[in-house]
């Protein structure tokens, strides 16, 4: 929204509050649950790769031992700290638990980051599109968001360099840089080995703090596994999240950041909850110690491979001319750029009309550009169903470009 566009603020109301608008993801939830409508919107999960019946009997189990319903630490349970450390050892990060601090999800491991390193007006790095629930965090904050041009690889040395030094020339200190190295949402943009060294040295050249949010790394469905940013330089902030590898209404997820920076998180961790839910943290940690997590992700990339075919030869088989995707290597995002002249957000209602529902461009970048692409996930719907949605969706994408 441009500043004079400003809506008068309510005076009860903090001037950082301007900053809390309904986001179009929010909005899109009750058009897309609409019965007949297939929601290629949202990134949850696929129902069946939720394991009901082991984490029911987990949860049970657990709820007997009173120190699981009990008040606990606000860094996160030890034996926790200990298993989250042996999951990340599985992409090379190679952490001490005393470094971990468990959060309610990566989402508040972001806004807990966002408040220890961030002041309101500060500028927080992002890729160009980002992840929308970054920007809503970011924008919670009263920090100012500068999205970091993309050449079509995602984030470069030169890029944030540029980036960092613009926004100082403004007069602004550059808090950090947020990335999704790994099968970005909503781009699926993967960062290359080159690319990732490249940025980690510019952002130590610049002085620019990293931050790296990687929920769907272990979610590699073709290639070669690369290494997380924080695997290449220990001072980068990282954040993991069990949303995507086991689910995410246990709201588990972790920040792994060097000594200082942990000591403020668990702070302001304390200061906004106490401490996290005993009872989810226990979960994951017998979870962890007594299931074959390992074979469950080989699962759930079977699983995702097998939807994000589906998707590829629908899209392939059905999108009119004009209309470019990459494919991602993992994750659950694909980002459509749309025929010239199609316009993401105005053809929603028609899409919902039509019986699909995706998310416009406009909500992944701050500034509401984008409105010449769409983010589709193929994680929720079984695959006959994306067909069917995607082959909804090029319909109206070819109605519009034929206008
Ligand atoms: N980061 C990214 C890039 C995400 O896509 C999501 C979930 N959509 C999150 C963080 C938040 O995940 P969580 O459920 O762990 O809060």
């Amino acid at each position: 929204m441009a500043p004079t566009d400003q809506p008068a603020l309510d005076p009860r109301f903090a001037r950082r509050s301007a900053g809390l608008l309904a986001s179009e993801i929010r909005a899109l939830f009750a058009v897309a649950s609409r019965p007949g409508v297939v929601s290629l919107a949202g990134g949850m999960p696929a129902a069946d790769a939720l394991p009901t019946q082991v984490l029911a009997r987990i949860l049970g189990e657990v709820a007997t031992d009173p120190t699981a319903l009990q008040y606990a630490s606000g860094q996160g349970d030890p034996a926790l700290r200990e298993q989250i450390c042996a999951v990340m050892a599985a992409e090379d990060v190679r952490a001490d638990p005393r470094d971990v601090v468990v959060t309610t999800g990566a989402q508040q491991a972001l806004d807990l980051v966002t408040g220890v390193l961030a002041d309101p007006g500060d500028v927080v790095l992002v890729e160009s599109p980002a992840y929308v629930g970054a920007l809503a965090t970011f924008a919670a904050h009263g920090v100012r968001v500068r999205h970091v041009p993309d050449d079509g690889a995602g984030l470069s040395g030169p890029a944030v360099a540029e980036a960092a030094e613009r926004a100082r020339r403004a007069g602004h200190r550059v808090a950090f840089l947020y990335t999704v190295p790994n099968f970005a949402n909503p781009s699926g943009v993967t960062l290359s080995a080159d690319r990732r060294a490249q940025v980690l040295t510019a952002s130590a050249r610049a002085g620019v703090q990293v931050v790296e949010d990687n929920p769907y790394g272990l979610l590699r469905l073709e290639g070669e596994p690369l290494r997380a940013l924080r695997a290449m330089a220990p001072d980068v902030v990282y954040l993991g999240s069990f949303s995507k590898i086991l689910a995410p209404g246990l709201r588990v997820g972790w920040a792994l950041a060097p000594a200082a920076v942990t000591a403020k998180l668990v702070l302001a961790a304390e200061a906004a909850v106490l401490c996290h839910s005993s009872l989810a943290q226990a979960a994951v940690a017998r979870y962890l110690s007594t299931e074959p997590w390992g074979d469950h992700v080989k699962g759930l990339r079977e699983l995702y491979w097998e939807r994000r075919a589906a998707m590829l030869s629908a899209l392939t088989a059905h999108m009119p001319p004009g209309t470019r995707w990459r494919v991602p290597e993992g994750g659950f995002f694909l980002w459509l750029g749309l025929p010239a002249g199609v316009r993401a957000k105005a053809l929603l209602p028609r899409a919902v009309e039509a019986g699909v529902a995706y998310v416009p461009g406009t909500g992944f970048f701050a500034d509401g550009s984008g409105d010449d692409h769409l983010r589709v996930s193929y994680s929720f719907p079984e695959p006959a169903v994306i067909e069917i949605g995607v082959r909804r969706l090029a319909e109206v994408v070819k109605s519009a470009a034929d206008e």
